[in-house]
């Protein structure tokens, strides 16, 4: 089976929604969750987050870097938004690209959702599907 194994080389961009910023990514991306808690909900303006881990080398912004504003708590943890139409592009810690949203994706990024974590607080009004592993809050392992 090794020769059917994909090469290393997997290159991803997304936009935000009136595509003035965009980004590239030259590697995979890792651990794609979703997290239904009350803070989530807010920070991404939907049900919940739809968010992968990225490696900083592999992050590139193609454009319209100049358009985006930080909104950083005090952890350390911040968002990258489009102060122009309003998309969340990606997360940052502590100064470095951290992970994206899967909503400004373009195309297929070869993940999918492998966790649904804080569902002990998710909103009442949604229903989430069966068939991915649920947790009432973190998964067992996550940082
Ligand atoms: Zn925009
Ligand atoms: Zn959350």
């Amino acid at each position: 089976m090794a020769l059917c194994a994909r090469e290393n080389s997997v290159s991803i961009s997304g936009e935000c929604f009136c595509g003035d910023v965009s980004y590239s990514i030259n590697g995979p991306l890792r651990d794609a969750r979703s997290c239904h808690c009350s803070r989530c909900r807010k920070a991404f303006s939907a049900q919940a987050s739809a968010y992968a881990l990225v490696s900083p080398e592999d992050f590139e912004w193609i454009t319209g870097e100049e358009l985006l504003t930080l909104y950083q708590n005090s952890y350390g943890f911040g968002l990258q938004f489009c102060n122009k139409c309003g998309s969340t592009l990606c997360g940052v810690f502590n100064g470095a690209v951290h992970g994206i949203t899967l909503g400004c994706v373009n195309g297929d990024p070869e993940v999918e959702i492998g966790r649904h974590i804080y569902v002990g607080s998710k909103a009442k009004w949604e229903i989430i599907p069966d068939g991915v592993p649920q947790y009432d809050e973190a998964a067992p392992g996550d940082p």
